[in-house]
Formats: C-alpha cells, structure tokens, sequence
C-alpha cells in the first residue's frame, strides 16, 4: 500500500460523513491495485448521458467496437472451479430476496480465483506502448502545464529511487491529462484551467457489511468474489468484499466489542458491500501542499438510499444463514433477526457512518453543453486546442458499475478520433 496507492491509502472525501476515497499511484494506476471486475457501461446510462450532456456518438452501437476490442486485447475471464461460501451465501440470500446474484466476468487471466492476478496495464498495455515508442518516465509529478508556441510545458518533480529529488522540464506538441478524477482536475486548476473542471465529481459510495455464519465462508486464498447483486433496487446493488483478515478487522473497527471473536471465527465471517451512486463533489487545488481539497455532499436521499441498501443488504444474509449481522455504522447494536433490521436509522447517521469509495469519477465531463461540460465530446477541454483528457475525469456521471469497461472504451475511442482514425 506504500508503494502503490495515494498516501498509503489515506485519502478522504470531506463532508457529512467523510467518505474514504483509495487512488493508485504508481504506473499502471488503479488497474494495478483493482479487483479487475469488468462491465460495459449500460446503455441507458450512455443514453442518458448523450441526452443531457450532449455527447456526440455515444451511442450503444458507437462505442460496442472499442468494448470489444478492449475484452479482445486484456482477455475476460470466469472463475473456473466452484463459487467460495462467501459467494454462495450472497446467491442463496439473492434468491430467496427476489433478486439475481450473478458472478460478473474479470479482467484477468483465467485460474481459480485468479491468485489475485489482473490484466492490469503493466501486465499487457505498457509493454506494448513501449515497444511501440512509447517513453515512459516514472516516479515523476507532474505539478503544472503552460501553454508555450505550438505546444506544452510541463513542470514535474521528479524523485528517482536512490537520487535526490529534481525538477524536469518536459516539452509536447500535446498532451493528454490521464491522472484520474481527483488529480486531473487537481493538475489543470493548479495550471489555470479551471471552467467546469472539477466541480461535479462522482464517487460511487460504498457502505461495508461484516456477516457471520455457523459454517465457513471464506479461506486464506480467496481473493475478492466477483459476485453481485445487480438488480436489487435502481439505487443500490451489493457485492462481495474483499475479506481477508486485515480486512475483516478494518470492517469490525466499528465493533470493537466484537471485533476479537469475528477475526478469531474469521473463516466464518466475509465482508460485504452495498454500493450508491447518489451525491455530488468538488476538487480544488491548495496553495503549498500538493494534495487536493476534496470534498463530497450526500443530501437526506442519498443517506436514505444508503440506509435502504443496509437493511436489504442484511436482511438478506440472515436470510442466507447470517447469525449476525456488523454494518459500519458506529454504536449501532448488532443485527440477529428480522426485527432488529428496524433499528438501522433512515437516513444514516453521518457522524456515525463509515463510507468508502473506489470509484472516482466525473469531474471533467464531457459533451457540447458547455454549462456543464469541462471537455467536448472526444475529450478535449473546450477552447484548449492540444490539450486533453483521458480517464474517470470524462465520465459524465457514475455509471453505476465497476467503471473501467466505461474508462478504457472512452480513453480508445477518443484515441482514435483524435487519429482522425474514428
Ligand atoms: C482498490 C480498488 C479496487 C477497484 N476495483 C475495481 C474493479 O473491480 N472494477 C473496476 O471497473 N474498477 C475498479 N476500481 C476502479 C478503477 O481501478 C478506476 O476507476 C480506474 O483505475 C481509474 O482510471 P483512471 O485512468 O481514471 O485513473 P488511475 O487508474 O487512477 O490512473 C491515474 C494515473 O495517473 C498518475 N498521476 C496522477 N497524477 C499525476 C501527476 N500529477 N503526474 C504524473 N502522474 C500522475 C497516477 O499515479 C496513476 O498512475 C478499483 C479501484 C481501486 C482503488
């Protein structure tokens, strides 16, 4: 976690409540860290978006060719031998709820459970890049852009293992932004750009469960199920956590009382999430430190939704076999039974509730409706000829699924149109 995520992992949304945000931060982004689940953005989404951002050619069928040719080039793959008891039990509880828990295709080479290994950029994209001429310049920032006679100036940092930091200078005849939703905006508003970048980030908040059953459900190898429950409510869907001890502990910080017998029956606990896609955030850059501001409101329906998504969630482990049921929301007693599903307060409590994210997304929207759009429809900022975007920054809203199917298609097809190739 030193090495590959932003500030060790400790990075928070400010608000009521603070929410948790993880970024990558080593070459490779988030591909190297990710749990590597794969959707394609659905089409009502695209449709959606088309409609209000005014995006050209977003269409279902205008974007299926780069969907393709991304799952060509990484490789999708299903979990070969059977689902792990943690998976199993979210099955059972889905069915018996009315609902589809269905095991969700990965990004990653195919094996029992994969060994926790994913198609990640450095395993397939960089080595490529490179061969194709592609120079790669690691452990080095970037902290600002400027404009200079037909191109760009970049001002970097650069801290070489080994070596005493510097400063570099790199020149481009253009430039693609690609540092993700918080420090693309972060790096352009430090830079002077600022209309419309950065002021509509999406996180996709995710509230955790801890569910203990009599029998096991999780094994030192299993890595994170790609099981969800996707058709649960037009809010919410639910998935399987990653549940490792480490992260069975940091899930029961809000049990403590508890917390010692659920790690020593760890084999019989798993972790699970509910996730929301509710809220709006902002990015600001600061004088002197280099990280951002961020910060992130959840209105009344958005701690309401989430509140309806914990009961569901819980309702349906008991129903699974759960004899207890640990969501992360502080000094609420700990659920048995149906009936004490009426305890968990609508709307959450903010100063009580423990929300995370691993979906950053929006702050640089693209379309022609430039009241609300930081970049046209092919990602580049309006009125900056050159200069481009091209990650989660683009995304017009949360698509509310694992987004990069969504981030890769768009980073493709904008490649291409800007090849004049589209
Ligand atoms: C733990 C975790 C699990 C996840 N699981 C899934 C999943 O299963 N499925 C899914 O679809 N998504 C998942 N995601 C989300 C997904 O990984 C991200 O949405 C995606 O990686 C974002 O891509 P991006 O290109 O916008 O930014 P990133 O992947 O964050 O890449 C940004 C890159 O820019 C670099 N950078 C930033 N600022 C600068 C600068 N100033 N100068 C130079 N370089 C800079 C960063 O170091 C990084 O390499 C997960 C994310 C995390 C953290």
């Amino acid at each position: 976690m030193v090495q590959k995520y932003r500030n060790g992992g400790i990075t928070v949304a400010l608000g009521t409540p603070n929410i948790v945000y993880v970024e990558g931060r080593c070459v490779g982004g988030g591909s190297e860290i990710n749990s590597a689940i794969y959707h394609r953005t659905p089409p009502e989404i695209l449709e959606q978006w088309s409609a209000e951002f005014e995006v050209e050619a977003l269409g279902e069928a205008d974007l299926r060719p780069h969907f393709e040719a991304c799952e060509a080039d990484l490789g999708l793959s299903m979990r070969s031998g059977a689902p792990p008891g943690a998976s199993q039990r979210l099955r059972e509880g889905a069915s018996l709820r009315g609902a589809t828990c269905a095991e969700m295709p990965r990004l990653a080479p195919p094996g029992p459970d994969n060994g926790g290994r994913r198609a990640s950029m450095t395993e397939m994209i960089v080595p490529r890049a490179r061969e194709s001429g592609c120079r790669l310049i690691a452990d080095t920032r970037v902290m600002s852009l400027r404009r200079r006679s037909g191109g760009f100036s970049l001002d970097a940092d650069q801290t070489l293992p080994g070596t005493a930091p510097r400063k570099i200078r790199i020149d481009a005849d253009f430039v693609f932004v690609c540092g993700g939703a918080v420090q693309t905006p972060a790096l352009l508003r430090r830079s002077g750009v600022r209309k419309r970048i950065g002021d509509t980030l999406k996180l996709q908040p995710m509230i955790k469960v801890v569910a203990r059953f009599d029998s096991d459900v999780n094994h030192p190898d299993m890595w994170v199920p790609s099981d969800q429950v996707g058709d649960v409510s037009p809010n919410f869907s639910f998935g399987c956590s990653i549940s490792t001890r480490p992260y069975l502990a940091m899930a029961m910080s809000d049990h403590p009382d508890s917390a010692r017998e659920t790690l020593e029956d760890w084999r019989r606990a798993a972790v699970y999430y509910a996730i929301s896609w509710g809220g709006s955030g902002s990015v600001r850059s600061l004088p002197i430190v280099k990280e951002p501001l961020v910060r992130y409101r959840l209105g009344r329906e958005d701690l309401c939704n989430l509140s309806d998504a914990v009961r569901e969630l819980s309702h349906l482990l008991l129903q699974a076999g759960a004899k207890e049921v640990f969501p992360t929301i502080r000094a609420l007693p700990r659920i048995r039974r149906p009936s004490d599903l009426d305890g968990i307060p609508r709307p959450l409590p903010a100063k009580r509730t423990n929300l995370s994210t691993v979906h950053l997304s929006s702050s640089c929207p693209m379309g022609e409706n430039r009241a609300r759009c930081g970049v046209n429809s092919f990602g580049q900022v309006h009125d900056q000829p050159g200069l481009y975007v091209s990650d989660a920054s683009i995304l017009c809203g949360a698509p509310g699924v694992n987004p990069q199917g969504t981030i890769m298609a768009f980073a493709r097809r904008n490649a291409l149109a800007f090849l004049g190739e589209l």
